[in-house]
């Protein structure tokens, strides 16, 4: 099976993570804050928090942001459901908003109508929270515009996303938002195995998010109710949870990170070269925006289905029946039955609707070969013409 998306581990890799289980510490040692420092330098962002998954880091951010009971955050129905559970886990309801039909991410128009009708209703946004689906960036200016507009944070979903830019800058430097995410799941552009990161230029979201994923205790005098009893003496201030990433984890990221530019750059090349082996097929390939380089998380296709005479299911089914490995990213978040048992539906967003019937993400890894992918290539085609 070619599968859709895979880690890439090298002897650097190994040889960082050995080092640290060697040494004296595997939780919390030097090894988390150097890569933390890593990425923000990176990116060109004033902090970086590593915790041991992305949807702690949307936890944190949402609680850090405010947000709960009787608050509202919004985000798209195309991504994966971490995404809208941040906002469930702090109490708070969740909406969505529909996609643009060229980028699949929220659309900025569609955010427009439903800001004036909530505005009339009472109902506006705490969170928005803007997926960069595949990794390519949201219209991050036009939602930033209407955060000024209509007063709600902005959370980046950038899980797909690191090692991309926006405007000619690396997404994560918090131009458009108050936090930014990232995921270093093994199918993301880098991995620490488990693992994400919150990202901002805003020093008291920092220090919250920092308490937030080590249960609310700090150390930290400034940050206490009274004096220290003594020198054992720490305070919970806060209720926080233990979202703490490990030094292996961090090991492992850190030598990653050095090879972020090649990766993102290698997921380019594969990406256009499927746009020119599929130019002649019915499919529409991944437009891109001309503002934005993105880190080429998936490559999405989409069928045009009155071109072909099969369903999407069975094209799905003949590519998956030659071993290769597609997937379809996502299942819209709202027709989801947690999230239909809140009073959500179908219907309510046509372009993600539209776009779940005809969405397929082929493989696309940075180890891939042009042997493998001439593959998937072949197998698409026969796959879409076949009867
Ligand atoms: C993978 C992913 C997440 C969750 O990441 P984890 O690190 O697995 O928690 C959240 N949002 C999006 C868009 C993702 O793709």
């Amino acid at each position: 099976m070619i599968p859709y998306g895979r880690q890439d581990i090298q002897q650097a890799d190994f040889d960082a993570v050995l080092e640290v289980l060697q040494s004296d510490f595997l939780t919390q040692g030097p090894v988390v804050p150097r890569f933390e420092q890593a990425v923000a330098d990176k990116v060109g962002a004033r902090h970086a928090l590593a915790v041991n998954s992305a949807t702690s880091a949307l936890h944190i951010a949402c609680l850090a942001l405010g947000l709960g009971e009787g608050d509202w955050l919004w985000t798209s129905p195309i991504t994966f459901v971490a995404s809208a559970n941040c906002g469930l886990y702090c109490g708070a309801k969740v909406d969505f908003v529909d996609i643009d039909p060229r980028t699949y991410n929220l659309c900025p128009q569609a955010l427009v109508a439903k800001l004036e009708q909530a505005e009339r209703v009472g109902r506006l946004p705490k969170v928005v929270v803007a997926v960069h689906l595949s990794g390519q960036p949201c219209d991050m200016q036009a939602i930033h515009a209407l955060s000024q507009r209509y007063g709600f944070r902005i959370i980046e979903d950038a899980s797909h996303a690191i090692g991309g830019k926006y405007q000619g800058e690396y997404i994560g430097n918090g131009r458009f938002s108050d936090i930014t995410v990232f995921s270093f799941h093994p199918v993301k552009i880098i991995t620490t195995a488990e693992g994400g990161m919150a990202l901002t230029n805003d020093d008291t979201l920092a220090r919250h998010m920092d308490l937030l994923r080590s249960h609310g205790v700090t150390r930290d005098p400034a940050l206490m109710t009274h004096e220290a009893d003594g020198p054992w003496y720490y305070q919970q201030v806060e209720l926080g949870y233990n979202y703490r990433m490990t030094e292996l984890q961090a090991a492992l990221g850190l030598s990653q990170l050095e090879r972020l530019d090649d990766y993102v750059a290698r997921r380019n090349a594969l990406a256009e070269r499927y746009d020119a082996a599929l130019a002649e097929l019915p499919v529409t390939t991944p437009w891109q925006n001309p503002d934005s380089y993105s880190a080429r998380h998936l490559y999405v296709i989409r069928l045009k289905l009155d071109q072909v005479t099969s369903t999407h299911r069975q094209i799905f089914e003949r590519l998956r029946e030659q071993s290769i490995g597609v997937n379809l990213h996502y299942i819209p978040v709202h027709t989801q039955p947690y999230y239909r048992q809140l009073g959500q539906g179908t219907g309510d967003y046509p372009e993600a609707e539209r776009y779940y019937a005809e969405a397929i993400s082929l493989p696309l890894y940075p180890t891939m070969s042009e042997a493998q992918q001439d593959k998937v290539v072949t197998a698409l085609t026969q796959a879409v013409v076949g009867k």
